[in-house]
């Protein structure tokens, strides 16, 4: 079988896994892993944007939203890159929001911005894996909605 569409090579974060699956560095990729399937979502677009923070300095603090967009065109390509960079932001916005509390909502807008700007690496690591997560605990799986 030749493969025509070629996918992005699978990204390794430093805990040796693949953000993709989590697939530690010396395992291939679960068979539904972004990587092997081609189908990006916001969940692995965050954690791939994780490992791009540091080239996206801001003056003082980081440019998250240009880390994000960056891993959108790499992993997706450019068609896509803008509705998953988009897609992306909004998660980890709700995310932030959700950690700082109900006045944040306000400032839903720019949350993103400003923890990008005042965060430690260390903590902008925390709310991308940890928006990461929530994303795709929320998202629906084959089992059925029982609410
Ligand atoms: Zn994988």
């Amino acid at each position: 079988m030749s493969q025509d569409t070629t996918f992005p090579a699978r990204e390794i974060n430093d805990q040796d896994e693949c953000v993709g699956c989590g697939a530690h560095l010396s395992d291939p990729c679960h068979p539904l892993c972004p990587f092997e399937t081609g189908e990006f979502g916001p969940a692995v677009i965050l954690q791939a944007a994780n490992l791009r923070v540091r080239n996206h300095p801001a003056g003082i603090g980081y440019d998250l939203a240009g880390a994000i967009f960056a891993a959108a065109i790499d992993l997706a390509g450019r068609d896509q890159a803008q509705a998953l960079a988009d897609a992306s932001r909004a998660v980890l916005a709700d995310y932030l929001v959700g950690q700082w509390g109900p006045q944040a909502q306000a400032i839903h807008s720019q949350v993103v911005y400003r923890h990008g700007l005042f965060a430690q690496l260390a903590e902008i690591t925390v709310s991308l894996y940890g928006a990461a997560d929530q994303y795709d605990d929320n998202t629906p799986t084959p089992t059925p909605d029982d609410c």
